[in-house]
């Protein structure tokens, strides 16, 4: 007799979930049931083999899908036994262990995760104290520096021996400093997460035992975009037993630019000859018009990764739409008027609808469509809940009550609400603590005990000061004996936010953010079942770690609405109906990666992941023109766009093209191919030879052959220096077809452009 959790799973599947001995490795493609097996691979453990749920580590790429195979694991096998499993992404994993062992590097157990906007004000405050300009070196690069190099498990000392130019000489005073500063805050950041877990298994063999004996069996999800630390964190805790289970997805791997490294695959599979590797091969997710579309965009990859087809039964399916808008705010209303449309006509959810897109910014035309069409929708990225100045605020303050010596957080709420304890005032405080080489909080301490010698701060400065000491400490008294609600209940209480936000933004806005920290209770019931002390502590540590993947489940998303997402967070995730908007050159590829054809190909497979996130209804849209920085150019389509054959496409007018003037069409036929917006193609040639249809007068020149070819490097006197994506002869013009990193892609004519080489 089959088992009860083998049923639902074919016959891969369930050799996948049974093979529970040794190291074994499942790489398939989309859709195949790869995160299903994993699920049930836990709960067979459990239930059929007897592994208590404690010995069980599975990391999941965030937490929303970490709570999503928690909630079906406890459908398979009841709640407190899932509840028992180690599951999370990366970072809440290694919080969790070192929040219980990190005394073993000597740091106290009560640090604070600095989330991207506290690293940042960490690093603006270390370029000013190194008296270095923000506008010459960016905060944010050195940031990403540091950050590749700790997720290259290299600490300061080794990044000192690598450093090898001028702008290395600058990140590693920054480094110092920025250690520094975070240990003297009792801070982590992100990417401490992971390498202090590292080192703590490194340094102390004693600690790495316990946790390798602990984990029998060790799974990963998404394992083609683990980055080196991360894999080293596996090697480490999957030691002791050997029981690894190892999924992902070749195809499917788009973290490169954050350090995912596939040959840590490659690496494992040459470190265990023994591994099992199994594949499957069915697609559960999307109908075969879907799923050609998606392979014909990974079969024109240049480099031809492990390529297991996958196939499916659901044959019939609507052709994949292809829909040109007129521009980026047609592309919104018509995608909003599609979903009104069907929704209605198939009687659908607005859950089942997503619309995902390259970049941040492009969602803003589509929150308005949908707005003004009184859609709901749930704005995965953006600005979140947690990124909002008042519920920073109100979580600055919580911090400091668990850690007073988090520096970041004392001074961002000071003066908050203002009590005039102006910048003066701060940095006075800042470097007298400096000077004693003690953290402000205890400077302020040292006044209100009145044992400082000279402090600088006298009058009316020193008052709001201890006013503000004795506002902290007084609700530091109270933080073990109150559940988090009552304690966010007191801080309300003694601080007038209500008040102070109305007076800040008016009576509207301010009753809406008003509304936010009220939000902020709510959260804070989900904390109730924890013992009292812990729920602080807790709730601090998941506020910093909410991907952006998470916003799904803030604030208001328990009603149904329309996904806004990048095509990034959208991974492991399927939809009924997918629109992926702004399929252009520039944007997908996108124009940072235009030079370089690595970057071209993980925007393929960027591409590939987007496809195959369709269950049932697949439109693929472009603009054909797009305002980008401020100015509003025609578009190219999308390279990939070029590889799908044109029998698998079915090109949806939108309303506007319905009513074209008869002269486009007229166009189209003339001798010099104009790209006409709604214009049918008649080659493939169409996608990746567009031009402009207005065009200024040309000079008189003799026809000639084009004289840029892609991969040229030019420089223009407004754009800078760009690389050539293509040109071509039109007419007697040669049109250059050029990527402007940071500006975008631009078509320019030759004679006029005065482009240079460089
Ligand atoms: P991705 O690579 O996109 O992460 P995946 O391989 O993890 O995909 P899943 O998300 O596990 O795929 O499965 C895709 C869909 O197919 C899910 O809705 C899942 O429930 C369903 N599914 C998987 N296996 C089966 C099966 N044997 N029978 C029915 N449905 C299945
Ligand atoms: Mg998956």
């Amino acid at each position: 007799m089959t088992h009860p959790l083998l049923i639902g799973l074919n016959a891969q599947q369930q050799r996948a979930v049974q093979a529970i001995h040794g190291p074994v490795l499942v790489l398939a493609g989309p859709g195949s049931g790869k995160t299903r097996v994993l699920t049930h691979r836990i709960a067979y453990l459990i239930n059929e083999v007897g592994v208590r749920p404690y010995n069980i580590l599975a990391v999941t790429f965030t937490n929303k899908a970490a709570r999503e195979m928690r909630e079906r694991l406890s459908n398979l096998i009841g709640e407190s036994r899932a509840h028992d499993v180690m599951m999370g992404t990366f970072h809440s994993i290694c919080a969790r262990w070192l929040r219980r062992d990190i005394q073993h590097l000597q740091r106290a157990n009560d640090f604070v995760v600095y989330d991207a906007d506290d690293q940042q004000r960490v690093m603006k405050q270390i370029l000013r104290e190194l008296d270095l300009s923000e506008k010459q070196y960016n905060p944010r690069s050195i940031h990403a520096r540091i950050s590749a190099a700790k997720n290259e498990l290299i600490g300061v000392a080794e990044f000192a021996r690598s450093v090898s130019s001028y702008f290395d000489e600058i990140v590693l005073r920054c480094y110092e400093r920025y250690e520094k500063q975070l240990f003297a805050n009792n801070a982590l950041d992100f990417d401490d997460l992971l390498l202090k877990t590292v080192n703590l298994f490194e340094y102390h063999s004693e600690v790495l035992a316990r946790y390798a004996e602990r984990y029998v069996h060790v799974m990963v999800d998404e394992v083609q975009d683990t980055n080196r630390v991360q894999f080293s964190l596996v090697n480490h805790v999957g030691a002791g037993h050997n029981n690894y289970f190892l999924i992902g997805d070749i195809q499917q791997s788009i973290y490169a630019w954050r350090g995912a490294r596939l040959a840590n695959v490659r690496e494992f599979e040459e470190a265990h000859p023994d591994v099992q590797i199994i594949p499957l091969e069915q697609n559960y997710r999307s109908t075969q018009p879907i799923l050609d579309v998606a392979q014909s965009i990974i079969d024109a990859a240049h480099d031809r990764r492990h390529t297991t087809k996958i196939w499916t039964d659901q044959q019939d399916g609507d052709l994949v739409s292809l829909v040109e808008a007129y521009d980026h705010n047609e592309e919104a209303r018509w995608v909003a008027d599609e979903i009104m449309r069907i929704r209605g006509r198939d009687g659908r959810s607005l859950d089942d609808f997503a619309v995902m897109y390259r970049t941040n910014a492009q969602s803003r035309a589509f929150e308005e469509a949908m707005i003004s069409r009184g859609l709901r929708y749930k704005l995965v990225g953006g600005t979140r809940f947690y990124e909002r100045k008042e519920i920073k605020d109100i979580v600055a303050y919580l911090r400091i009550i668990h850690n007073p010596h988090d520096e970041v957080s004392l001074l961002r709420v000071i003066n908050v609400p203002g009590r005039s304890i102006g910048d003066r005032t701060q940095q006075e405080l800042l470097q007298w603590a400096r000077n004693l080489d003690i953290s402000i909080w205890d400077a302020l301490e040292l006044l209100v005990t009145n044992e400082a010698q000279n402090p600088p701060i006298g009058g009316r400065a020193r008052n709001a000061v201890e006013q503000f000491q004795k506002l902290v400490a007084g609700l530091r008294d109270l933080r073990h004996d109150l559940m988090l609600g009552e304690l966010i209940q007191r801080l309300l209480e003694r601080v007038p936010f209500q008040e102070l936000l109305v007076a800040e933004y008016g009576e509207e806005e301010g009753a809406e953010r008003w509304e936010n920290i009220l939000e902020l209770q709510n959260v804070s019931m989900e904390y109730l079942a924890l013992p009292t002390e812990d729920q602080l502590p807790r709730f601090l540590e998941e506020v910093a770690l909410v991907s952006d993947v998470d916003s799904l489940d803030t604030t208001k998303a328990r009603e149904p609405g329309v996904t806004l997402i990048t095509l990034h967070q959208a991974k492991g995730l399927e939809y009924p109906v997918v629109f992926l908007a702004g399929l252009e050159e520039g944007l997908l590829p996108h124009g940072r990666s235009i030079d370089d054809p690595e970057s071209i190909e993980e925007e393929r497979r960027l591409l590939y992941v987007g496809t195959t996130r369709a269950k049932q209804r697949l439109y693929m849209l472009y603009a054909f023109k797009r305002a980008t920085w401020g100015r509003t150019d025609l578009t190219i389509p999308s390279r990939f766009l070029g590889d799908i054959p044109k029998d698998l496409l079915q090109r949806t007018p939108t309303r506007e093209v319905k009513q074209m003037p008869v002269h486009a069409a007229t166009q189209w036929q003339s001798s010099t191919p104009q790209r006409t917006r709604g214009a049918q193609p008649s080659s493939s040639s169409m996608w990746s030879g567009a031009s402009g249809s207005a065009r200024p007068k040309r000079p008189e020149r003799e026809p000639s052959a084009a004289s840029y070819s892609a991969g040229d490097k030019v420089r223009h006197a407004n754009f800078g220096e760009g690389v050539v994506v293509s040109s071509k002869m039109v007419g007697d013009d040669e049109e250059v077809t050029v990527a402007f990193p940071g500006k975008g892609v631009k078509k320019l004519l030759a004679a006029f452009a005065k482009l240079e080489r460089v």
